[in-house]
């Protein structure tokens, strides 16, 4: 469903992402993790392109990235991301929220997205909100809305970029549970998190960064509990 080769980044004389090669089949949860710094936001932003990169191939689909215009919108639009800023539209209503982008870019009627949004908003536990606005919802609320509106572009891959990391410790639950059920549904997704709980429930794999390379590829459990580099015992011993 991914397909990186070569892949090349720089910002300016730093050198981020280093000949990532990767390839991520249908259906498998991807957990990134690795120390700030490592390129892990970077490596998520090039697969859809938020970043160009200098060097490589990427693949979504089978299809390789289109540099921009329609092609790249639409392609846009099979990758759904979700931030650790949830980037809600704060004057839009939660039902808007979700309704916006298959209206605007997938052309879909109003009343068609309405229904879909509802059953996405469903989905993620928060019909009962659909008429609020942002502001009035909880961290945690809103994160799962984020996850709803990607949802709501059926996207053939999720990513998320610790999409807990600005959550009170309360609310990381209910939104790692949504992403767990994503999972369990067959969604290809691309997680940076450091929850290891999650990875170890729902993650099929780990990716370690280090200085913009992949250190490691393993299974959740050989990662955390017997990780082969220095660099990745070091990291562990640092956020266990
Ligand atoms: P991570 O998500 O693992 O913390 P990032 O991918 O955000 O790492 O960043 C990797 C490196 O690239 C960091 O040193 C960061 O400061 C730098 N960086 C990220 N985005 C930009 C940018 N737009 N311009 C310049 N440097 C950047
Ligand atoms: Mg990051």
């Amino acid at each position: 469903m991914i397909s990186m080769t070569g892949v090349q980044k720089h910002f300016g004389d730093l050198h981020v992402l280093r000949d990532i090669t990767l390839e991520v089949p249908v259906g498998q949860v991807v957990i990134v993790v690795g120390p700030s710094g490592s390129g892990k936001s970077t490596l998520c932003r090039t697969i859809n392109r938020l970043e160009p990169v200098d060097e490589g191939v990427i693949r979504v689909d089978g299809r390789e990235l289109p540099a921009e215009g329609k092609a790249l919108a639409a392609l846009r639009a099979d990758v759904g991301m979700v931030f650790q800023s949830f980037n809600l539209f704060a004057h839009k209503t939660i039902l808007e929220n979700v309704m916006l982008a298959p209206v605007k870019v997938r052309k879909t009627g109003k009343s068609e997205a309405r229904s879909r949004a509802l059953e996405l908003l469903d989905r993620v536990g928060i019909a009962n909100q659909a008429d609020k606005y942002p502001a009035q919802l909880s961290g945690g609320q809103q994160q799962r809305v984020a996850i709803a509106r990607a949802l709501a572009m059926s996207p053939k891959v999720m990513l998320f970029d610790e999409p807990t990391s600005a959550l009170d410790p309360e609310m990381v639950s209910e939104v790692l549970d949504v992403m767990t059920s994503l999972a369990r549904d067959g969604m290809t997704m691309l997680v940076v998190t450091h929850e290891m709980g999650f990875a170890r429930k729902a993650g099929d794999r780990v990716l370690f960064m280090a200085d913009g390379q992949i250190v490691e590829d393993t299974d959740p459990d050989s990662f955390f509990t017997a990780p082969k580099s220095d660099r990745a015992r070091d990291f562990l011993g640092k956020i266990l």
